[in-house]
């Protein structure tokens, strides 16, 4: 009986979700048949807000005004219920009194900044992940926003490419599932509810592959690395239901992505079914008079619209340009109609129509933005986010009796860098707000060790004049712990580095530092992998922070002292030099690989540095151990219609509780088109009480078995079909193989 009820209550849910969309869509029929072209142009237009001390402002003053002429659609960086109900106010002085869209960069956490999404992508943790951006949208919507412009999905192979703090590493699978769980947890239980907001997926497409990892530059690409590696986060938003969708500032191949009709429209809002909308990137769609594709204004509106851009962010050229594009017959109407109906249907998903003022609540912003709750979450998070590199002689945890502890380096005490690129502009909350080390140090042991603090040098320092004094505070303490690395604004948009090694003197006052003979913990922080080879083949403790959000210091301390065991897993590989870039684990095997480093002659191999990265993809430890066993095939052979089972034991070796993520990597061994040595086509993260073992199931399918062909057919091909199991990718514990038989 419950099962039927279940059923019949489910069958109910969905008619009355499609009645809901029929109920829309003629609301938005009725609404378009009022609206003049230039009413409708206004929809397509976002203008970004400045805000002086008088208020929120644009960047034409008058922004106001056009509101009230119904020429503005959206508006970002407008934060706060009191700023953006002035907006809405304007709008509802327009003629048709149809709601502005608010939107903001809520890229890791809104008020109160969470770990950047690289370091969350590090958890491993798909509650942690979604939760996060659950507690961002809930922040966001009580602030009057109703559009996050994230989560960006965009893989990247490249540590130069200074966006890489802002996705989830350089794995396709690993990525969609990321992008699964940010885009449920931004628009929760769906729009319309007061705490979800519309998720964009960003940037489409291949944003992330720049050429030579220097930000904005050009991608020239096969169609299969683009639909093997850089689509299928972006298809997998889709499935899960992202609102919205952000294109690029690159060029494709030849093609801007602002101006690329095979992405927006053939693959995008065809062959997946899109029914969102697009928003352009920062004024990409006048930039593309710069790439020498269109050559003026006029033309970079007619190209983009047509070829599915939706919304002109900033560009300026939609609202100055369709009017008389559309009135000379240059642009249809039917295609401005389109995309005016995308939009308005997610303004009345949201619920706008209803209450134009319903995100403008002074109450609901004022108990839920910047509680204690979320900053608790916060630190969970970022807990989960850190990943353990080395423990030489298990040095940590440390203990927490220890007379005098000596903190030393550059982001000791560094409050601002805690929050990393794209935390949100809250001025000198950045500076007060985050913990820093120090403090989350001097927050756990309380009065009773002494800690001795030495800066050593700045983070680009070349200069060591204070290292004496470092290296006299060392001398004084039991243990010393070093924090290390660049500072926030080095990763981040438009902060592509050619050397990503750690800047200045740093790696020099650790060699110093261990120099004394004290035991030394480094702790590196960063927005990208970093290179710093000489602190990691001498220093027997590091762990790699990444930028932790405003719990930093406290997590921190959580791990150093064992309140946490760490459990991070490096989502993107970490080079030995820069010349080894791109460096992926899904590498190929080519004709002549490199098996053996003492014989390289005429092998896929550098003269000066080996094939293998400094930290593998996958890579991270645990204060305690991971035995795997016992893994078993549900068959040896199988049909593409069957899947096989693959289980597996995971047994705690060690003293402490701890979580592993074990990994599932498969081979194709043979096929028309040749394969990654290894592609990651599973994961689970579980936790274990010492001597505790868990039996793991991993099912294979028919789609993890897959590959784009010759014709680019996504298909099976009969052979055989490697399977490998482990703790990383590069530290394999187990392997067995099965056919796939011909049907
Ligand atoms: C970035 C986008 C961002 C937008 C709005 C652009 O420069 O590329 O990711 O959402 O600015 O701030």
């Amino acid at each position: 009986l419950l099962i039927l009820l279940a059923y019949v209550t489910g069958l109910n849910a969905q008619t009355f979700k499609s009645e809901a969309k029929i109920a829309i869509q003629q609301k938005v029929n009725k609404l378009l048949a009022k609206m003049t072209l230039e009413e409708k142009i206004g929809q397509l237009n976002q203008y970004a807000s400045y805000k002086n001390a008088t208020g929120p402002i644009s960047s034409t003053g008058n922004m106001i005004d056009e509101i009230k002429q119904g020429r503005v659609g959206s508006i970002l960086k407008v934060n706060g219920v009191a700023d953006t109900r002035i907006y809405q106010q304007a709008a509802m002085q327009s003629r048709l009194k149809i709601p502005l869209l608010f939107g903001e960069d809520v890229i890791h956490g809104y008020r109160i900044t969470f770990p950047i999404p690289l370091a969350e992508a590090a958890s491993w943790d798909m509650d942690a992940i979604g939760f996060s951006a659950r507690l961002a949208a809930t922040e966001a919507a009580a602030s009057g926003i109703q559009w996050a412009f994230a989560p960006m999905v965009d893989i990247s192979r490249d540590p130069r490419w200074g966006r890489v703090m802002e996705g989830a590493g350089e794995d396709p699978y690993l990525g969609s599932r990321i992008a699964i769980a940010r885009v449920k947890g931004f628009q929760g239980n769906g729009l319309g509810s007061l705490d979800a907001v519309m998720a964009c997926a960003k940037h489409f497409a291949a944003y992330g592959a720049a050429i030579a990892g220097r930000d904005y530059n050009a991608v020239d690409m096969s169609d299969r690395t683009l639909w093997e590696v850089y689509l299928p986060p972006f298809k997998a938003a889709v499935d899960a239901g992202a609102a919205t969708f952000m294109n690029s500032f690159n060029e494709l191949n030849g093609i801007p992505a602002t101006g690329n009709s095979y992405l927006q429209r053939n693959i995008l809002k065809g062959k997946w079914g899109f029914g969102g909308f697009v928003v352009s990137d920062w004024g990409s769609i006048p930039e593309m008079v710069n790439h020498g594709f269109v050559k003026n204004n006029s033309e970079a509106a007619r190209v983009a619209l047509n070829a599915g851009s939706d919304m002109d962010m900033e560009g300026r050229s939609y609202i100055n340009n369709l009017p008389i594009l559309v009135k000379s017959g240059r642009v249809s109407i039917a295609t401005v109609n389109d995309a005016v109906k995308r939009i308005l249907t997610k303004k009345f998903e949201l619920g706008l129509f209803a209450d134009p003022f319903r995100f403008c609540n002074q109450q609901r912003e004022a108990a839920i933005v910047n509680s204690p709750s979320i900053r608790n979450a916060a630190r969970a998070v970022a807990q989960k986010s850190m990943v353990l590199l080395k423990n030489e002689g298990s040095l940590l945890p440390l203990a927490k009796n220890l007379k005098t502890i000596a903190l030393i380096g550059p982001l000791v005490k560094a409050k601002k860098d805690m929050n990393g690129f794209w935390a949100l502009p809250w001025g000198v909350a950045h500076e007060t707000e985050p913990v820093s080390l120090f403090e989350g140090v001097q927050n756990k042991l309380g009065g009773q060790t002494k800690l001795l603090f030495a800066k050593g040098c700045n983070i680009n320092d070349t200069s060591k004049v204070d290292f004496a004094e470092a290296i006299a505070t060392a001398k004084n303490a039991d243990v010393v712990i070093m924090a290390i690395g660049e500072s926030y604004d080095m990763s981040g948009e438009a902060k592509s580095r050619s050397n990503i090694h750690i800047p200045g003197v740093q790696e020099e006052l650790v060699k110093a530092i261990q120099a004394t003979g004290k035991p030394v913990v480094v702790l590196v922080m960063g927005g990208r992998p970093l290179i710093f080879n000489q602190t990691a083949d001498c220093v027997p403790a590091i762990l790699y922070t990444w930028w932790l959000g405003v719990e930093a210091g406290n997590a921190m301390a959580d791990v150093l002292f064992g309140d946490y065991n760490p459990s991070g897993k490096l989502p993107i590989t970490f080079p030995q030099s820069e010349g080894q870039i791109p460096i992926y684990y899904a590498t190929k095997n080519t004709g002549r690989p490199l098996i053996n480093d003492n014989d390289r002659a005429y092998k896929s191999a550098y003269l000066d540095v080996s094939n293998t990265p400094k930290f593998a993809f996958g890579y991270g430890l645990s204060y305690t151990t991971f035995k795997y066993s016992n893994l078993k095939l549900s068959a040896k052979a199988i049909n593409n219609l069957q899947s096989i089972i693959a289980s597996f034991t995971v047994t705690n070796t060690g003293n402490y509780a701890g979580e592993e993520v074990a990994q599932l990597y498969l081979r194709n061994r043979v096929a028309s088109v040749t394969r990654p040595v290894k592609e990651l086509k599973d994961f689970c993260k579980i936790k274990l009480m010492p001597s505790e073992s868990k039996t793991i199931t991993f099912v294979i399918n028919k789609q993890k078995l897959s590959l784009y062909n010759q014709q680019m057919q996504w298909v099976t091909e009969p052979g055989m079909f490697g399977v490998m199991i482990g703790s990383a990718s590069d530290d394999i514990r187990l392997v067995d193989e099965f056919e796939l038989l011909k049907r």
